[in-house]
């Protein structure tokens, strides 16, 4: 029950009404017992900057940042964490005592930990990353840190490839033309295949970055980072080709645990989390 008492953190976005977080937060909350609210906070283009002064002004304790503001908060805050300055984009706001606000990326954490429960070992293996916008990003920065011998970015706009690429400058680090039969060829020789790009995404549920006539092969592990719906068209070609998937779902679970723990300095309670998510989408 909301009351005097209550500490609120929110969802900051445009628009926001589809979001899972207020489900899986508020579960959390009540899973432990603590007088916290998570509220959806729609912020009308232009106004970002108001919205953000707005939530020490309010009391907040902090806020998740999606599409479109990831990038553009960045110039109201008055702290980046490491991850969160190098990838350029903040997912979440923390609110200290004194006002000021402390920009963190959970991404990284959530793609690593998502890795890490499929069994995925990136040390010294090959990746191809498909898109060049702030997931990609988040997923480049994760795969270089856990050790990726090579990772090959592929995006519709060359110039935000080559831009992501000289962001990392990194020599494990190259792009490549986004053309289905390059993708092919190179996923040949290659562990993993993370797709960041919005296709396939409801209502777009029958497409896919992978061709319908070519067989994903079998060795391949391929993470989707879509997570509605939560089996996309992408995982559907895999699991049909006997390869290793992974749900942008279990990202999304671990990045909103890593968010929680950093606000209430408490331990996330994931069980409770991932029954809250998997609820929403039944
Ligand atoms: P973003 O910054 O807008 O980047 C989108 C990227 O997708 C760009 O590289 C864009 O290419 C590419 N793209 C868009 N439409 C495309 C199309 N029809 N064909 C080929 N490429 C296309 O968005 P974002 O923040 O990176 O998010 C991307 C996706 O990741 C979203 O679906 C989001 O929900 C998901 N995501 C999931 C999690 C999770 O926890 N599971 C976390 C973060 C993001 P151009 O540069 O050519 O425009």
């Amino acid at each position: 029950m909301i009351d005097g008492q209550t500490q609120l953190v929110g969802l900051i976005g445009f628009p926001t009404q589809h979001s899972l977080s207020p489900a899986m937060h508020n579960a959390a909350f009540q899973a432990i017992e603590l007088n916290w609210s998570y509220v959806p906070l729609p912020v009308q283009p232009g106004r970002i900057k108001d919205a953000i002064f707005g939530l020490s002004a309010l009391g907040f304790r902090g806020a998740n940042v999606t599409i479109p503001y990831k990038q553009a908060v960045i110039p109201f805050l008055h702290e980046l964490s490491p991850e969160s300055r190098k990838i350029g984009a903040v997912n979440t706001i923390i609110v200290e005592k004194s006002g000021l606000l402390v920009g963190h990326n959970t991404d990284p954490f959530g793609f690593i930990t998502s890795l890490h429960e499929a069994g995925f070992d990136s040390q010294g293996k090959q990746a191809i990353v498909i898109g060049a916008g702030g997931a990609a990003r988040a997923a480049v920065y994760a795969l270089l840190r856990i050790g990726t011998k090579r990772i090959t970015v592929f995006n519709r706009d060359p110039d935000r490839a080559d831009n992501l690429v000289a962001a990392f400058a990194d020599e494990r680090l190259c792009k490549a033309e986004l053309n289905p039969d390059v993708i092919i060829k190179e996923a040949r020789d290659t562990h993993l295949l993370v797709n960041t790009t919005p296709v396939g995404m409801w209502p777009d549920v029958d497409n896919s970055i992978w061709p319908d006539n070519v067989p994903i092969p079998r060795h391949l592990t391929v993470f989707d980072l879509v997570y509605n719906p939560v089996e996309t068209h992408l995982l559907q070609q895999a699991q049909e080709s006997g390869a290793r998937v992974i749900s942008g779902m279990e990202m999304l679970l671990q990045q909103g645990a890593a968010a929680f723990e950093l606000w209430t300095g408490k331990k996330a309670p994931i069980a409770t989390m991932q029954g809250a998510l998997k609820e929403e989408v039944t």
